[in-house]
């Protein structure tokens, strides 16, 4: 069903909301959308065509802030107040990175080392979270100038290796610029996403995805499998980039200078020119066969032979990371059945060849590289916003869903990987008799017990009439909808009393988490089988006891001493093993109770059928 909303700045009707698709660079920041009308991905440029936003921000001296192209200049006249590479710092405590602040211009606070790191500013301290609260600001207003609506949903990416602490601080960073978070996806899944890899629901691929930006190198290999993304290793060097090939540049050019001139290279100011020329001609040579920048009336040139040597090492070092990603995933290089090529710095030549031959495959290189985990973010965000009904498989519930049962069992209704939107509904029923409320406890994960799992949330279902165990009817239901949210209804079928509660499921979840839960499941999955026997032997034994009980009492006369002596000796044989981790004593003693009681308990029943009969021929 299509939501109706009204633009606020223009007060027209709005048929769809817009959800964008946000890549948070280390190096730049974009955000893109797919077209209402052409129904393809495209980035929201400025005014004057840029896509990218420099993720730089300069701290004024009164607090104002600068983000993109405007704080570049920064870097160089107030480098201390300057920040970039926020992207390095999220989820990050001080004592993580004191030993790097040499690589950052600017300071971090020493007040709490244990903690979150904060950015200190003269007087004024920041987090991460807060500094990319404002480039997604910066985003988010772009792109509602350009739409001409408010934006206020978002998909956003982060690398695949980032844990669980670095996932919450960029949902945090986009709660804090206004931004509903509907989802973190991994980057490499959103650039297979913008190249329609894992489109169509039958397919199974492996994808190498090789993303070599401004500062950082990673490589993923993943595994889509009926529209369902997964990670199978990941592997790269967080310092190693587009800045890295910058430097050798300009290491190459002061070389031919005389020593003479020395000196002037200590100077940074001089030495940030020569980087800029540097990045220039780099740009280039991705088109022209030679190129040249001048640096103090001075001219510099460089030919791609040159590039490509300059560049050599660094290749070799992706791929090692390569072969160790594969290595990790159990895989050779024969099984990537596509290579995407994501990242600034893959637009060098040098870089797609050797790729190319590492691989021993053509490379996916059509999109803008820098472009392509925005175009995929944005069709996550299309498929969120249900305007994409072929993509719905894509959306899938990362690990079970269930309630917990007698004896902290979980009982499962939605398995891992169903599709979404989902519905199902099973019924249960009240242990003791008289039993006016039921507790229902929702949890996520592999494991039967529900102990080892994720709780989600629970309540009561209260008022429920009197009645025997056993009779009530209780339906409880789960209905997920396109935005993973969990709905669980718990109602009694013959009073109609109901209850219901709302889960995000996936909130504070990460991958990363997921996968944890997961292994677990797996490693755990005999012991837990056991345990889940053992459980169930239990809850059968003190329902024998029960039972056994109740029918004793009410049938005493009917029943020899001998009787009551052997059944009270074996019930409380069968409770001493209740108490104990042995399922097949359990089962013994029940056996046991079942040959004392099963005589007496023929006999009383032979009597009432005859009972009956007499009685029918009295009347
Ligand atoms: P990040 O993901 O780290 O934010 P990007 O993917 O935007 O970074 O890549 C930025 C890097 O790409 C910069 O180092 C930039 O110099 C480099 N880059 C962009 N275009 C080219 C090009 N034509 N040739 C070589 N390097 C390029
Ligand atoms: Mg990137």
């Amino acid at each position: 069903m299509p939501k109706i909303g009204i633009n606020i700045a223009t007060g027209s009707l709005q048929q769809t909301e817009m959800i964008v698709g946000i890549d948070l660079g280390t190096t730049n920041s974009l955000v893109a959308i797919v077209h209402p009308d052409t129904r393809t991905p495209f980035v929201l440029k400025d005014q004057s065509g840029l896509a990218l936003i420099p993720s730089i921000l300069h701290i004024g001296k009164q607090g104002n802030i600068t983000v993109g192209e405007a704080a570049r200049p920064f870097l160089q006249t107030e480098p201390a107040q300057t920040i970039f590479s926020v992207k390095r710092l999220m989820g990050k405590s001080y004592q993580d990175l004191a030993k790097s602040q040499d690589l950052f211009t600017y300071k971090f606070s020493e007040e709490d080392r244990e903690g979150l790191v904060k950015i200190q500013v003269e007087q004024q301290y920041f987090s991460p979270i807060e500094l990319s609260s404002f480039i997604l600001r910066e985003l988010k207003s772009r792109a509602e100038h350009m739409l001409k609506t408010p934006v206020s949903k978002a998909v956003i990416t982060v690398p695949a290796y980032f844990n669980d602490a670095q996932r919450q601080a960029t949902r945090d960073a986009g709660k804090l610029a206004g931004l509903d978070v509907l989802r973190i996806i991994n980057e490499p899944t959103a650039a297979s996403l913008a190249y329609g890899l894992g489109v169509s629901a039958a397919e199974s691929k492996t994808i190498a995805v090789y993303d070599l930006g401004g500062g950082t190198f990673d490589v993923s290999i993943l595994q889509i499998n009926n529209g369902i993304f997964e990670v199978l290793s990941t592997h790269g060097d967080t310092y190693l980039g587009g800045d890295d090939v910058d430097r050798a540049i300009v290491d190459f050019w002061l070389q031919q200078i005389p020593e003479v001139q020395g000196p002037q290279k200590e100077n940074s100011t001089t030495l940030q020119s020569y980087r800029l020329a540097a990045i220039q001609v780099k740009h280039q040579l991705t088109t022209h066969p030679i190129a040249e920048g001048i640096v103090e009336g001075q001219t510099f040139s460089l030919d791609q032979t040159q590039l490509e040597q300059i560049v050599m090492p660094l290749v070799e070092r992706t791929l090692n990371c390569c072969q160790q990603a594969l290595v990790d995933a159990k895989l050779a290089v024969q099984n990537i059945d596509e290579v995407v090529l994501v990242g600034g710095s893959t637009r060098m030549p040098a870089i797609k060849k050797k790729v190319t031959a590492f691989f021993g495959r053509p490379v996916h290189d059509t999109l803008d590289p820098d472009q392509v985990v925005a175009l995929g973010a944005a069709i996550q965000a299309d498929i969120l916003a249900g305007n994409n009904k072929d993509f719905l498989l894509l959306d899938i519930t990362p690990l079970s869903l269930g309630i917990e049962t007698i004896g902290g069992l979980m009982d499962v209704l939605i398995p891992r990987n169903a599709k979404i939107p989902s519905r199902i509904a099973r019924q249960y029923t009240t242990q003791q008799d008289g039993q006016d409320s039921m507790r229902i406890a929702v949890y996520q994960g592999e494991r039967d017990m529900v102990q080892d799992n994720r709780k989600l949330g629970e309540f009561n279902l209260t008022g429920i009439p009197g009645m025997p165990a056993g009779l009530p009817k209780v339906e409880v239901a789960f209905v997920i909808n396109a935005d993973g949210i969990l709905t669980v209804r718990a109602k009694e079928l013959r009073s109609g009393v109901e209850q219901q509660i709302a889960i995000k499921p996936q909130y504070g979840l990460t991958d990363h988490e997921v996968e944890r839960l997961l292994l677990e499941s797996i490693t755990h999955a005999k012991d837990d089988i056991s345990k889940r026997a053992l459980v169930e032997a239990r809850t059968e034994g003190e329902q024998l006891m029960k039972t056994t009980e109740k029918f004793v009492t009410k049938h005493a006369a009917l029943l020899s001493k001998e009787e009551l002596s052997a059944t009270a000796a074996a019930m409380q044989a069968l409770q001493l093993a209740l108490t104990m981790q042995d399922k097949s004593l359990i089962n013994q003693r029940m056996e046991a109770l079942n040959e004392i009681s099963r005589p007496y308990a023929e006999r009383v029943m032979d009597r009432a059928v005859s009972a009956a009969l007499s009685g029918q021929k009295i009347k």
